[in-house]
């Protein structure tokens, strides 16, 4: 009772003052100039100043800029409340329910602006509990100052603060010096970091391998133990996280790295058995290449696609089992391929809005093995023809179909109607007698395709 009051007292006090050391680094030490700021981020925070507010850009905006890789966002971080946030800006609204921001918009860009926050363990009231029995917290929505701010963020490299007037950057703890030693620290002691919210340690892994910097000892060292903790975690932000980090650039190292911390199983327990087959191990890392260059090179990549091709070798083992057992392989395909989307769907919530492009880039695999009669043809307008040719060339890479079909479509698709009639093949004498007796396409299957 005693040592509550007191903690209430001077907890938040010691917690905060005790461990940081404010450094306000000069534009000549760091060389962050304001010109390399988005200038609708500019708007925000010089608009937020003359308000009689403090605004800096925070986050990993800082952190890439300090690194010369270009921001995906430009956070902004103010001790003015969202209301008082959303009364200085036209374009402005703020949003979600637990964390309160706000958007503001210039043009086609979006800035997140957020008041500052402290953690939720440092203000934990005796019957509003702020963490649950794992330790993980359920309430960090409370108004806090700079430093409590600083304090609450993940890692020592997430935690800068730049301010565009002064050109000075806030480091509370020593972020600027572990991007230069290229090192991942988590602020505070990593195991309860972890305990509070089991995401850190997939967060860990995205920015090792996204930012190729290496994990602090310390770091690392308790999430082999933690890692199950990631079972507490709703699968819909699990989602979240992976697609973050498969579409930081860097998925294949990414997916090494989960794998190397054993974080896998909570996320995609099928890595390891994917990983150990020579086959899809070069199919899962030809697709992961390929969305890395595609993201590198700012093309668009679809996570059904992505998905499609992480969960493709599980499908195949879920439909071979059924039509071992008898089944027929039209209802097998159909039910192996619901088996498992709702197998992973358990422990991360692929959304069920991808399963139909996910099924129908699956049961296209069949169809491009059929280079006869009219069926090519038929397959060119199809919707997900694209997609699914991508594919195919995947399971070309990886050594799945034989590279001379992949080349034949590739040919197929841009010829002139001469040269594409010449290029069909003679129906098998199987089907052209099947033909004559009942027309119509035989259902698709992944490893057992028509002949
Ligand atoms: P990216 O470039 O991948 O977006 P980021 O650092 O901006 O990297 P975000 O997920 O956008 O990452 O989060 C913005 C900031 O919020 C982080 O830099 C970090 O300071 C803080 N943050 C986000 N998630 C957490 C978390 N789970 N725990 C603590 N701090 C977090
Ligand atoms: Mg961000």
């Amino acid at each position: 009772m005693i040592a509550r009051l007191i903690k209430r007292v001077f907890g938040k006090k010691t917690a905060a003052t005790k461990k940081s050391r404010l450094q306000r680094i000069p534009l000549a030490q760091h060389g962050l100039a304001r010109e390399r700021i988005l200038p609708c981020a500019l708007k925000v925070t010089d608009t937020l100043q003359q308000g009689g507010y403090a605004a800096f850009i925070v986050g990993g905006a800082v952190r890439d800029l300090l690194l010369n890789k270009t921001p995906k966002d430009f956070d902004v971080a103010t001790d003015a409340t969202p209301e008082q946030v959303k009364a200085l800006f036209r374009r402005s609204r703020i949003i979600g329910r637990r964390f309160r921001l706000v958007h503001v918009m210039c043009g086609a860009d979006t800035i997140e602006v957020s008041t500052f926050r402290s953690n939720g363990l440092l203000t934990d009231e005796d019957d509003d509990r702020a963490t649950d029995a794992t330790g993980r917290i359920v309430r960090d929505n409370v108004f806090g100052s700079q430093e409590d701010d600083a304090e609450r963020r993940d890692f020592t490299v997430n935690a800068l603060y730049y301010d565009p007037t002064s050109q000075e950057i806030w480091d509370y703890r020593g972020g600027v010096a572990d991007i230069k030693q290229k090192t991942l620290r988590m602020i505070g002691d990593p195991a309860t970091r972890y305990r509070e919210d089991p995401v850190r340690m997939l967060r860990a892994a995205r920015f090792a391998a996204k930012l190729d910097f290496r994990i602090d000892e310390a770091t690392r060292a308790p999430v082999a133990e933690l890692a199950e903790l990631l079972d507490n975690v709703p699968p819909s932000r699990l989602f979240d996280e992976m697609l973050k980090l498969l579409l930081s650039g860097h998925a294949l190292r990414g997916v090494h790295q989960l794998r190397a911390e054993g974080l896998h199983h909570g996320v995609l327990p099928l890595l390891d058995s994917l990983l150990d087959v020579p086959e899809s191990e070069r199919f899962i890392t030809a697709a992961l290449h390929n969305t890395d260059l595609r993201v590198q090179a700012d093309k668009p990549v679809s996570p059904a696609f992505l998905f499609a091709t992480l969960l493709w070798h599980e499908l195949q083992t879920e439909y071979a089992q059924r039509i071992a057992a008898g089944e027929k392989p039209s209802p097998a395909m159909f039910e192996a391929m619901d088996a498992v989307l709702d197998r992973q769907r358990a422990r991360l919530a692929v959304p069920r809005r991808l399963d139909g492009t996910m099924k129908e880039i699956w049961t296209l695999q069949p169809r491009f093995e059929q280079r006869s009669g009219s069926r090519p043809y038929r397959l060119l307008p199809h919707p997900r023809f694209r997609a699914g040719y991508d594919f195919l060339l995947l399971r070309g890479q990886s050594g799945e179909v034989a590279q001379s079909l992949c080349d034949w479509w590739t040919d197929f698709q841009d010829a002139s109607d001469d040269v594409r009639a010449s290029m069909l093949l003679p129906e098998p004498v199987a089907q052209a007698k099947r033909k004559r007796r009942r027309r119509g396409p035989k259902p698709a299957s992944p490893s057992a395709p028509e002949a």
